[in-house]
């Protein structure tokens, strides 16, 4: 026990040095702070829901990274209950955890926590969605999420040949039918989704080259709360129900998400679409998960939005050490994530397009996905 104790310290004393000499920028803040005391401490990472792939790699991802640099890890997820994930957060700090990251279920739900955290000196970082109205979250990881919004609605309008891949105009004219959905309205990221993808789209729904058919736009009615893909499907069934049922097709649908896409594309396969004479509509996602990839390659889903989540992990765990060492740690954003209470400095990675046409270059080649799990 001692010896394994001893050798983690050792471990986190020769990742520093291995740090500094690769010119990290990081510099001593609290110089009261003894960089050695939390060697080998604890930290809680709490996850959402083992029900999205993505998830569960953040957090296996996370865990290995922090115990190669000596930590004790304790990894929780909530199947996206709130009260669950907040006994978690509750339960580490009582078992002592140093460092705390959290990927949120609601941003907002656990204000009591945090405050109980900073009393005891433990730090926070939002991991991939922020925390809300809190003023004790102390730095944030995650992908450019307007970017991902973009990107999404980019790749709707390439997928209609509005648009070419380099950004020039299509050949297609329109007019198109599309209809828009958007992620959790408790999950900050959902509104960023929207916003960027909005930004894009916008102007293309002013001039009648796209045309939201059920008149359903505003993030609140679009809102999917939890991120549940029977609750897409069940909208898409809906809006076929109410708005094409007269003979109008649907075009194009904006997802956020691979797990709604799935649902989405569900109600649209038994509405008719997918076969010969009437192909699936251009459908965007997130995540890169291995169904949605399947169905890229298949044809049925349009794109997806990759996000390296190896790379998430590794620089949490960076930032996580440097926090638990009193250092401050590298951000390259100060402006854009208010939590409603302070702007809190974040780490930004960036998303990538995917579809048939690059998949294999983006997620095989780069060892995310293999070529067994999608065949
Ligand atoms: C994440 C996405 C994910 C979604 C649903 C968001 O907060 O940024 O990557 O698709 O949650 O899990």
């Amino acid at each position: 026990m001692r010896l394994v104790r001893i050798t983690a310290a050792a471990g986190a004393v020769l990742l520093a040095a291995a740090l500094s000499a690769c010119g990290s920028s990081t510099k001593t803040v609290d110089q009261n702070t003894d960089s050695g005391s939390n060697a080998g401490a604890l930290v809680g990472v709490t996850m959402p829901t083992k029900s999205s792939e993505r998830w569960v790699h953040d957090g296996d991802n996370l865990k290995a990274a922090l115990e190669k640099l000596g930590y004790k890890v304790d990894l929780q997820y909530a199947e996206d209950d709130i009260p669950t994930q907040v006994n978690q957060v509750e339960n580490q700090i009582t078992k002592g955890a140093k460092l705390l990251i959290i990927a949120s279920i609601d941003g907002t739900a656990i204000t009591t926590q945090l405050q109980e955290a900073a009393d005891k000196q433990v730090k926070v970082i939002a991991y991939d969605r922020l925390i809300r109205n809190s003023p004790n979250v102390d730095y944030y990881t995650t992908f450019d999420n307007f970017k991902v919004g973009v990107q999404q609605a980019t790749s709707l309008l390439v997928g209609l040949k509005l648009k070419n891949a380099d950004g020039s105009d299509g050949s297609a004219k329109g007019p198109f039918n599309v209809e828009l959905f958007a992620g959790s309205p408790d999950d900050n990221n959902a509104t960023f989704f929207y916003n960027g993808a909005m930004s894009v789209l916008q102007p293309y729904i002013d001039n009648g080259t796209l045309v939201v058919k059920s008149g359903q736009k505003d993030f609140k009615t679009i809102a999917i709360l939890r991120w549940k893909a029977e609750t897409a499907q069940r909208r898409m069934e809906d809006i076929l129900t109410k708005t094409y049922s007269s003979g109008a097709k649907v075009d194009g649908v904006l997802s956020p998400y691979d797990g709604l896409s799935i649902g989405i594309l569900s109600a649209l396969k038994s509405n008719g679409y997918g076969t010969q004479g009437q192909p699936y509509p251009v459908v965007t996602g997130q995540d890169a998960e291995v169904t949605s990839v399947k169905s890229i390659i298949a044809d049925e889903q349009y794109s997806t939005i990759y996000k390296d989540t190896r790379k998430l992990a590794e620089v949490t765990a960076k930032m996580a050490d440097e926090v638990l060492k009193g250092q401050q740690p590298e951000v390259n954003n100060e402006k854009d994530y208010d939590n409603g209470n302070k702007v809190v400095p974040a780490y930004l990675l960036d998303p990538v397009i995917v579809d048939k046409s690059n998949y294999k270059q983006e997620l095989v080649d780069t060892g995310y996905l293999t070529e067994a799990q999608l065949q």
